[in-house]
């Protein structure tokens, strides 16, 4: 009997999914990413698989290490900072922007959203309340229409994910709806200054969220067991 011919999956398709597993956290940081395991269970070749591991790669969301293999990315403390550095700057920018110029519909959009992402969290669905959340961050760059700012918004959410996979404290991940709602009264209210705070308020929230403190490396012990009996 044949075997069941693969079907010609897109490598665009395969990428997709793959990146919503790793940002959704169903793949996690670190975890390792098999050739042979990804082609089955994605039920496309392995070259297939390489390819779009490598253009993974290339987005930062995966680590090609030689004679190892492929891993999720695990972003240090300082990569995480420059990460929540960056989006800070392209949040605020593309905020501005889409008080000056978003829609009726774009707003309408946003509301929604925000709406559903509030149930999700209600029903303590973190995996996706967290997705609901990413997709506003990307509804407000549509709707500032600026497809290049788009696209560094979009690598830099992913990045963000991975980031927040490592360093948020458990039950801290993920925006406040409550910051979601006053960035659209203010991007609604066409106010961009009004906008750009609340991002930066918003923002700044999610980032005291994050542990980011580096492991000290030398520890005085002495010091360390001073009080301990
Ligand atoms: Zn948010």
């Amino acid at each position: 009997m044949d075997r069941p011919k693969r079907r010609a999956t897109r490598p665009e398709a395969l990428l997709e999914k793959l990146r919503a597993a790793i940002e959704d956290g169903r793949l996690p940081p670190g975890a390792r990413l098999p050739e042979e395991k990804l082609a089955r269970a994605l039920d496309a070749s392995r070259a297939r698989v390489r390819e779009v591991l490598s253009l993974l790669a290339n987005e930062r969301l995966v680590e090609l290490q030689t004679n190892r293999g492929a891993f999720v990315a695990k972003p240090t403390v300082e990569e995480a900072r420059h990460i929540c550095e960056a989006r800070l700057m392209a949040e605020r920018t593309t905020a501005r922007l889409a008080a000056e110029r978003a829609t009726p519909d774009a707003v309408r959009k946003m509301r929604e959203m925000v709406a559903e992402e509030q149930i999700a969290w209600d029903s303590d669905d973190v995996r996706n309340a967290v997705a609901k959340s990413r997709g506003f961050h990307r509804a407000i760059a549509e709707a500032a229409a600026n497809p290049v700012l788009a696209d560094i918004l979009a690598s830099l959410l992913s990045r963000s994910a991975l980031t927040q996979a490592v360093y948020a404290a458990r039950g801290a991940a993920g925006c406040l709806c409550h910051d979601h709602s006053a960035l659209i009264d203010a991007i609604e209210a066409g106010d961009p200054d009004t906008a750009e705070a609340a991002m930066k308020t918003h923002m700044d929230n999610i980032i005291s969220r994050l542990d980011l403190e580096p492991l000290a490396q030398e520890v005085d012990i002495e010091d360390a067991l001073r009080d301990t009996l």
